[in-house]
Parts: structure tokens; sequence; C-alpha cells
């Protein structure tokens, strides 16, 4: 059995900035890295938005040296995921997938959230060669090129939006033959891009990274159409989901999962427990944001354990 003053779930850079914060304060931090080792930043290529690398940085490169600045100051780094927590009262009891047992005074939630693909192969294949869920992060790359983002949401309306102004093509491929994105997202969609009513994706084809993707019109009516689109890049943006499941007994989330946090502070409704980054983020979701409020909740953790 572990106790720590601090444990950090996961490893985004709002996992990392909080170890930071923690092992510089003394707090000698525990941090647990989740499935998926650095967090949503290693599944993109560069990184050319985080203020101070004029040269941009390639994701993966990033989050190892957050790490190291993380080891550094005495966090104990893991591999491994916490399975199941005990919230009910301070110190705070968590187990993780090898049965191991921690015992936390606080603990620092920055699970993350995970954006939703299709489920095709093909977004596997070309993951980093054209297939993104980030038009942010990657949407420069595609600069005077044709591109596509798939979902008919506030989200996809805002990322076919931003990559209007870079790209000299945007599709938007909905499945319905309406945008649930609010109106005023819906009038400016309009004007600006083609929009591929009740298309659905079946596939991505291309040898030297994406060069189209095959869509089917009206699937499954008499009248379906098989419909092959030239583009260099597929946008998903049909949601997040968070990754807070495992704390839904006792951290207060809302309809969509998100860790509801106290206006301002990473506080949740459980005095010694904070979120930080994504996980409690369904607005910016971005690494800056996310290593911010990672460095917020470290000093709240801080700041409870001198009290
Ligand atoms: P939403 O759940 O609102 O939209 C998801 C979109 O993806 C829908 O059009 C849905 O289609 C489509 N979709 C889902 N699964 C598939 C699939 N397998 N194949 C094809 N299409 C699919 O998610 P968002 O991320 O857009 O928004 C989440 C929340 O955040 C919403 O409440 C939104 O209003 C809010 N938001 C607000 C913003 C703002 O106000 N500026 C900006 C961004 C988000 P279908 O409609 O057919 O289900």
């Amino acid at each position: 059995m572990t106790h720590t003053k601090c444990l950090i779930i996961g490893s985004g850079p709002a996992g990392y900035t909080a170890a930071i914060y923690a092992g510089r304060a003394n707090l000698q931090p525990v941090q647990y890295c989740g499935m998926q080792t650095g967090g949503q930043l290693t599944q993109t290529t560069e990184v050319e938005n985080f203020p101070g690398y004029p040269q941009g940085i390639d994701g993966n490169q990033m989050m190892f040296d957050l790490r190291q600045q993380a080891e550094r100051f005495g966090a104990d780094i893991r591999d491994g995921m916490i399975t199941k927590v005990d919230f009910s009262s301070r110190p705070f009891h968590l187990w993780t997938d090898q049965d191991e047992e921690i015992v936390a005074d606080t603990v620092i939630i920055a699970t993350g959230a995970s954006a939703k693909y299709l489920g095709l192969d093909d977004e596997k294949k070309y993951n980093g060669q054209g297939v993104s869920a980030c038009a942010t992060c990657d949407g420069f790359f595609y600069r005077n090129k044709t591109v596509a983002v798939v979902g008919g949401g506030d989200t996809a309306c805002e990322e076919a939006l931003y990559l209007s102004q870079l790209c000299s093509k945007v599709y938007m491929i909905v499945r319905k033959n309406y945008l649930r994105a609010s109106d005023v997202m819906r009038k400016r969609v309009e004007e600006k891009i083609e929009v591929l009513y009740e298309h659905n994706t079946l596939g991505l084809y291309g040898d030297n990274g994406v060069e189209g993707a095959h869509l089917v019109k009206r699937k499954g009516e008499p009248d379906e159409e098989k419909v092959d689109i030239a583009i260099d890049g597929f946008f998903l943006a049909i949601g997040h989901t968070p990754n807070t499941d495992v704390f839904a007994d006792f951290i207060d989330r809302d309809s969509t999962g998100y860790i509801k946090t106290i206006a301002g502070t990473p506080r949740t409704n459980v005095k010694g427990v904070f979120a930080a980054g994504d996980c409690a983020d369904p607005h910016y979701r971005q690494a800056i944001v996310a290593a911010g409020s990672g460095c917020m909740a470290a000093l709240e953790a801080e700041r409870l354990l001198n009290q």
C-alpha cells in the first residue's frame, strides 16, 4: 500500500504540470499515467501553439520533456490505471488495475477526454497522416488544401469555420439532413462551407496519406449513392468523452460526464479532490489551458495540506 500526500491521475499537460508544482512544493506526488501515457498530445504530430516553442515541438517530445521535468522534482510516475475510488472520507482510498491500494491526502484528477472516432480501420491507418480530431492543433498543416470535417454539432461547425480561414475548401460530412448545431453557427456554416447532408463515411484512400474519402449518401435508402471526395485532411468532430466514469459515485459531473468544478477553481464537490484539464473542460480543450489548471490544482492541494 502506498500513502501519498498528493495523488495525480493522468499524464497529459494537466497531470504533468500538477506533478511539477506538487513536486516543487515537496508533496512527493505519486502520478498514475493511465492508458495513454502523455495523453492526447501523443496523438498529434507537431504542437505549434504552446507558448515557448517558436519552431513548434513534436507532441510526444513535449510530453516526454514534461515528464522529465516532473521527475526532476521527485514525482513518482507510474504506469497503470486507477480503476476504483472511495472518496467518502479523507484520506481517500484508490485502487489500481494491479490491485494496489493507494491512500491519498489529496487527489488531482487529470484524466482528460478522448475524441470520438467513427471506428473505421482507415482512421488508424492514416492517423497523423491526414486524420485528426483537433482542427486547432493540426489545421495549420492544411493551409490552402481541401479538408472535410465529420459531425454536425457546434464543435464540428466551429472546427469547420476555423479551417475555412486556412484551407482552400472545407466540406462538412453530416449524417442527418440537418445540423444539430445552434442557429447562429448553422447560418455561418451554410454561408461558407459545403455541407454534405445525409452522408456517411465508408473509408479513406491515398498512397501518401489521405487523398480522399469514400462516402455514401442516403445510406440504406432506395436512392443510396456512393460518392468520393478528394481531400487532404479528415477531421473528426463528433464529440469527446471525458474519462471520468470511475469517479461517478463521488464526484459531481454534468450530463455529458465533465467534472463540475467551482467556478474559477479546480475544486470539486469533494474537499481535497481537484480536477484539471480536459476532464473538467468542455469548452477550450487546449494544452496550455490544461497545464494552467494543473498548476492551479497543485497549488490548491498544497494550500489544503498546509492548513
Ligand atoms: P454533439 O454531441 O453536439 O454533436 C456531435 C455531432 O456528431 C452530431 O452532429 C452527431 O450527429 C455527430 N455524430 C456523432 N456520432 C457520429 C457518427 N458515428 N457518425 C457521424 N456523425 C456522428 O457534440 P459537440 O462536440 O459538437 O458538442 C458538445 C456540446 O458542447 C454541445 O452541447 C455543444 O452545443 C457544446 N459546444 C458549444 C460550443 C459553442 O457554443 N461555441 C462549441 C462546441 C461545443 P447527429 O446529430 O446525427 O447525432
